[in-house]
């Protein structure tokens, strides 16, 4: 027997009317060359249909794929709705990618129109030649009347955002599918090509449902918000489609993101909620400290590992520690999420600083488990036993855009294997342990750079440490630690190894501690350690032995 419940589409478009009709009155900031213009939902909205019916008039057919190329703006946000509600699928572009990644994910999802920047014009042009699936480029003005390069796009029809959005007329949106696609993301490349990621109008309409969920970022009509993580990566963790449909304000920072920008935005905005990469949040401290920070319910932090320390410092030193979430761009992106039970208010402070070093319990629509890696064996959920993290649900990807079945992320029996290796309490509290990938095999014993790079950290003179393995003639692979010092102190490398011994065996141990001014980053603020590896292979190629 059936259930007698409604067809009630899950799309982009119930998300959208929501807050187009109910929220009129609330305001979306948006930053950019310096300067912040206010706009309210209606007019917004307005607007979004302004452009789905400029997307007809520029003959971009349903399901064609429309890129974006942008920070996180107001136009990029019409992009968000506009383009999934009139039946189109928004790739959002990675503009940190290689200019070889930039063409590549372009030419991959074959998108007819990209939607840019002015001021990224520079970083898309060159790659435009190598593009023939893009006939038209849309220039969205946010660089305060920089340089012109428009005539740079031979061959392409260039039109000015702005211009096209006012003279055209607001459209109705038909009715879509709600299983068909309604965005796109191409993972970040640390192993291989990058892979796309197709969302459908279900899998976001789902995910902003848990999105708003309290025990997840309960995103609600009361909050401000501060997306620091980048609409052009794993849809900037959902905030921008759960924030419209409950009528959240939003403050877009465009492409500023430096630690005292950031802080004056949260300050003066008087901002509830925010959420960004590790990085974001080690430069954004010093500037917040001391500071009225009293509107912050919740600073979410995630996208890569967390220092240990880094949530106590929000704690002690501004009052409000940070928050960790856990997903991939294969999973919308929420998975689990960081937020203590109710019971944990009993523990001691030190107890509670201890579980924040987990990213949490899955949320509701996504179930997790830990198996050993390359095989469907179960490890046991006590907190204590390793294993890999896989995932399944709603708005976890199924596998991969044009890739053959072969390289499915999934298991036999259809989960997601995520690459990252983790431990799961019986209450279902996950810690992140290390990422397979990342692990480091020394003389046949697996070292975790995690665990020493948390360890470093937690030293007061250190600002950030990363721990890469680099081949060694005997080993096979040493660990090898790059570590960046906060300003004015002078640690040197054998205070770090006696700091580092009372927690680690000799042998885990880097053999080497590298100082340098700054660790590079992928294109989303990780640690770009595979260019680390690269940058220092070299380094015991001379090394007999470093063990013992
Ligand atoms: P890529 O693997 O290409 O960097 P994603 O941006 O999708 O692509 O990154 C997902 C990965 O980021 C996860 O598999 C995990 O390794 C890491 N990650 C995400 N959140 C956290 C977190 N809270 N702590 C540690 N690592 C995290």
């Amino acid at each position: 027997m059936n259930g007698l419940m409604q067809d009630y589409p899950l799309t982009v478009h119930t998300l959208f009317r929501r807050g187009e009709s109910n929220f009129g009155h609330k305001r979306i900031t948006s930053v950019s060359a310096g300067h912040e213009a206010v706009t309210t939902y209606a007019d917004w909205a307005d607007d979004v249909r302004r452009l789905a019916g400029a997307l007809d008039r520029l003959g971009i057919p349903r399901s064609a794929r429309v890129g974006s190329f942008a920070w996180n703006s107001i136009r990029h946000l019409n992009l968000y709705f506009a383009v999934p509600a009139s039946g189109r699928v928004l790739h959002c572009i990675n503009i940190r990618l290689f200019p070889e990644q930039i063409s590549f994910v372009i030419n991959h999802a074959g998108d007819e129109v990209i939607f840019v920047d002015e001021s990224l014009l520079p970083t898309l042009i060159p790659v435009l030649p190598s593009c023939p699936t893009v006939k038209q480029v849309v220039v969205m003005r946010d660089s305060g009347g920089a340089a012109d390069c428009h005539s740079d796009m031979r061959g392409i029809a260039v039109h000015d955002f702005d211009d096209l959005v006012r003279t055209t007329n607001p459209v109705e949106f038909e009715p879509v599918d709600e299983w068909s696609a309604a965005m796109m993301c191409y993972t970040s490349g640390t192993t291989g090509d990058p892979k796309g990621v197709v969302y459908s109008h279900r899998s976001v309409f789902l995910h902003s449902m848990a999105a708003s969920g309290v025990d997840t970022l309960g995103i609600g009509e009361a909050d401000r918000i501060l997306p620091l993580v980048p609409m052009f990566h794993a849809n900037a963790w959902g905030i921008p489609h759960a924030a419209i449909a409950q009528g959240a304000e939003l403050v877009l920072p465009g492409s500023d993101l430096s630690g005292p920008t950031v802080a004056d935005l949260i300050v003066r905005h008087r901002v509830t909620m925010t959420a960004g990469v590790p990085t974001i949040w080690i430069s954004a401290l010093p500037h917040l400290e001391g500071r009225d920070v009293t509107s912050l319910r919740l600073i979410a932090c995630g996208g890569a590992a967390v220092p240990a320390a880094l949530s106590e410092d929000y704690r002690t030193r501004i009052g409000l520690p940070i928050q960790q979430a856990w997903g991939m761009t294969e999973t919308s992106p929420l998975a689990a999420v960081g937020k203590l039970d109710a019971d944990h208010a009993e523990l001691s402070d030190g107890e509670r600083a201890k579980l924040r070093t987990g990213v949490g319990r899955p949320v509701l629509g996504v179930e997790a488990r830990l198996v050993r890696p390359g095989t469907l064996d179960a490890v046991a959920h006590d907190g204590v036993a390793t294993g890999e993290l896989q995932v399944r649900g709603s708005w976890i990807a199924s596998g991969y855009y044009g890739v053959e079945q072969e390289e499915s992320p999934l298991t036999d029996d259809g989960w997601l294997r995520t690459g990252d290796v983790a431990t799961m309490d019986e209450r279902g509290w996950v810690r992140l342990v290390d990422r397979t990938k990342d692990l480091i095999k020394s003389g046949g014993e697996w070292i975790s750079p995690a665990d020493l790079e948390n360890e470093l950290m937690n030293h007061p003179a250190v600002a950030e440490a990363a721990v890469v393995g680099v081949p060694h003639p005997r080993w096979s692979e040493r660990p090898l630690a790059c570590v960046v010092r906060v300003p004015g102190q002078d640690v040197g490398e054998a205070e770090l190894l006696s700091h580092l011994s009372t927690e680690f065996a000799r042998w885990q141990l880097p053999d080497r501690i590298v100082f340098v001014e700054s660790i590079p980053k992928t294109s989303v603020g990780k640690f770009a350690k595979r260019e680390m590896r690269e940058l220092h292979r070299a380094a015991y190629a001379e090394c007999s032995d470093h063990h013992a």
